[in-house]
């Protein structure tokens, strides 16, 4: 395989200081900070841009697509309260970065990617890193009824709106954190599963977001 997995002082010590960032940028969970910590992120990236891999920016993955920024991934990570054991649907895997964050909280994580390239790489690289997630190809934006129901729900991609059947997915006391928009600007909303057909639902930050492409969504 052609992927080069080496993680030394300058690495390690680039990941502490991209903590420091993101804590004082307003990131408080301190399990979440931790799993950034750990994960190598610099291992998503081709080696000539390691030196981009501890920034706090997004960036080119292929297929048009993007490594979230490391903020927008703790952001959305700390909305989930994640427990151990907690079972997750991950719609957008992208590289897979994300999906580690969630399985160094200990979530077992679904994870669907539209894209065949990213995913045929995502499929290699996690489980030569140690993570087993269950990978699907396709429209996450029908999620995966055989799989469900999940604890929570993450969304990586921007929506038009909030599709209804991610919600009947969802176990009650279930969380789902999506962000939704137009095309330029994105809301993270979170809604919180009260009941069968009851929900608490809460417009928060800004971001921008890929479009979410599917039969639920653009
Ligand atoms: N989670 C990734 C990370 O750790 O950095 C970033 C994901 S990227 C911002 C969003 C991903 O969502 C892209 O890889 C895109 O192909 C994927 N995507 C868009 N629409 C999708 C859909 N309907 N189903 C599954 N994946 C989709």
């Amino acid at each position: 395989m052609a992927y080069k997995f080496i993680d030394n002082y300058r690495e390690q010590g680039a990941r502490k200081r991209l903590v420091d960032v993101l804590r004082k940028n307003g990131i408080e969970d301190e399990q979440v900070l931790k799993a950034i910590g750990k994960v190598p992120r610099h291992y998503f990236f081709d080696e000539t841009f390691w030196n981009q891999a501890y920034k706090d920016i997004a960036f080119p993955i292929g297929a048009g697509q993007t490594i979230s920024q490391p903020y927008t991934v703790a952001y959305q990570t700390e909305l989930l309260h994640i427990k151990k054991g907690d079972k997750v649907l991950e719609i957008g895997t992208g590289c897979g970065y994300q999906t580690c964050i969630l399985m160094e909280l200990g979530a077992q994580v679904v994870t669907i990617e539209r894209q065949e390239k990213l995913y045929e790489r995502t499929i290699q690289v996690l489980p030569y890193m140690g993570y087993k997630p269950t990978f699907f190809l396709g429209d996450g934006s029908i999620g995966r009824a055989e799989h469900s129901p999940y604890d929570k729900i993450i969304v990586t991609a921007g929506a038009p709106t909030v599709p209804d059947v991610l919600l009947k997915q969802l176990n009650i006391g279930g969380i789902l954190v999506i962000p939704v928009g137009d095309e330029q600007s994105q809301k993270m909303v979170t809604v919180l599963k009260t009941g069968e057909h009851d929900y608490e639902r809460h417009v928060l930050d800004t971001f921008r977001f890929v479009p979410l492409v599917g039969d639920r969504a653009w």
